[in-house]
């Protein structure tokens, strides 16, 4: 490979904040949110023009199991705000609490039509919610907005560049041009792990099979599912979503690698255009539908994690955690409860630095549970909270004592710890 010598260069420092958020998927806008509430100046910058991430953009529109699968709430806060937004706009579908645990085969059927039932049974009646990802993304503009975190769309995290270990700002990429970001403290809600990775932390990379959900309208949703069209009923009439992959045929890909991503775009698009085509001429319910919307993001559910000052494992389920910030149920194993402590948000090396959302700190095995969008809320939310306490505490991060933090997020309505119960 040849190597290009790049000249030096001055970049103009734009901002300066306390809290740098890089990311706005659901993990970020939950850190974004929280550490604005506690009074931090912060901003939250985007590489794309919305919002939400996979949550809305990558069509992953069901957040799977704020329970732990026996009738109990194991993610709150600012999850269950987004929730109770989008039921007042109508754009959600989801079991009342009164429901939730209860073994009814009738309520399960129903909700495995709205793709809310997973794993093997017997089956409970999950707190899982099905929405309009359009609605969602008007939410988060005005929930972000609402708690005074400023807002940059648009620009491509870069490089941090390193004082004495600590970051000491981040260079973006606008249309504009190259410009830095100097911060106090940054979360690295990228997905990717791409601040992390800049500043060198340790960390694993998965190769992963792509997806591309897609939906559709004008469908006759009870024929379409009898005939097991593999799709779920999603808000709207005559609206089904695929949980579409063309998996198989691309194979695994490292999502941090634009090549392979191209390459897994290109042939997921392509086979999405020739799956529909088949449905319409083969499939009843199909024959008067129109593609609505394809994902505009590949369906990556990991790349970079992050090893952080503690790796959550398998070994850690159903434990309680002092040091916990956030618990989450697991979306295929009834009553499974991951507490996930403060230290799995932090990397060893750099003290002013937080992770959240997909990218945060557990083995592979329990990625499964950390990454679904209610857990990706709780951690974000949780490295909000952490940032605006070290701020205020004149501290980083890394030095922060997790009891204060634990009582500020019970104080925001969220869930730290949950009582585990034999499965
Ligand atoms: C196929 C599939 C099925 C899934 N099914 C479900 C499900 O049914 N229910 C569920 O709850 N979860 C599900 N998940 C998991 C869930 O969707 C994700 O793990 C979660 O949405 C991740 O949120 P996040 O905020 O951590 O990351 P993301 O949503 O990936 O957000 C990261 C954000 O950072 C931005 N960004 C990235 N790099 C940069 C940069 N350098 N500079 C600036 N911005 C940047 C991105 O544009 C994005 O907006 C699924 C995932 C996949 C892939």
């Amino acid at each position: 490979m040849s190597i290009l010598r790049e000249p030096a260069r001055e970049t103009p420092v734009l901002h300066e904040t306390e809290v740098l958020v890089v990311g706005g998927g659901s993990a970020g806008v939950a850190a974004a949110v929280a550490a604005a509430r506690r009074g931090a100046d912060v901003l939250l910058v985007e590489r794309h023009g919305y919002l939400g991430g996979l949550a809305t953009g990558g069509l992953i529109i069901l957040l799977l199991t704020l329970d732990d699968g026996r009738g109990r709430q194991a993610v709150a806060g600012l999850c269950q705000e987004v929730v109770e937004r989008l039921d007042a706009r109508s754009a959600s579908f989801h079991p009342a609490p009164e429901e939730w645990g209860r073994e009814d085969a009738d309520l399960v059927e129903r909700d495995r039509r709205w793709g809310l039932v997973w794993g093997r049974g017997p089956h409970r009646v999950r707190y899982s919610v099905a929405y309009d990802p359009a609605m969602l993304k008007g939410e988060l503009d005005a929930l972000a907005q609402e708690s005074g975190a400023g807002i940059l769309l648009h620009a491509w995290a870069c490089e941090p560049v390193l004082e004495e270990g600590r970051i000491a700002a981040l260079t973006f990429q606008g249309k504009s041009g190259r410009f830095a970001v100097r911060a106090r403290v940054v979360i690295d809600a990228s997905g990717d792990g791409d601040v992390f990775f800049g500043a060198g932390c340790a960390h694993e990379t998965e190769r992963v099979l792509p997806w591309m959900w897609f939906t559709a309208g004008g469908v006759d949703v009870g024929r379409a599912q009898a005939a097991g069209a593999g799709c779920f009923q999603t808000i709207g009439p005559g609206k089904v979503l695929f949980p579409w992959g063309s998996i198989e045929k691309v194979g695994r890909i490292d999502a941090t690698r634009p090549e392979e991503l191209t390459r897994a775009e290109l042939e997921c698009r392509r086979r999405v255009l020739a799956e529909f085509d088949r449905l319409r001429r083969e499939v009843p319910g199909f024959a008067d539908a129109h593609l609505c919307e394809i994902a505009d993001q590949l369906g990556i559910t990991e790349s970079r994690r992050l090893t952080g000052r503690r790796v959550l494992s398998r070994d850690d389920m159903d434990r309680a955690l002092p040091d916990a910030v956030a618990v989450t149920g697991h979306w295929t194993r009834y009553g499974a409860l991951y507490h996930i402590p403060y230290d799995a948000l932090l990397p060893r090396e750099v003290p002013n630095l937080l992770v959240a959302g997909r990218c945060i700190s557990a083995d592979h095995r329990v990625h499964h549970a950390t990454k679904e969008i209610p857990a990706c809320m709780a951690t974000g939310e949780a490295a909000g909270a952490a940032a605006a306490l070290a701020v205020r505490a004149g501290v980083d991060p890394a030095e922060l004592d997790p009891a204060p933090l634990r009582a500020s997020l019970a104080d925001g309505g969220a869930i730290v710890s949950l009582e585990p119960t034999a499965t």
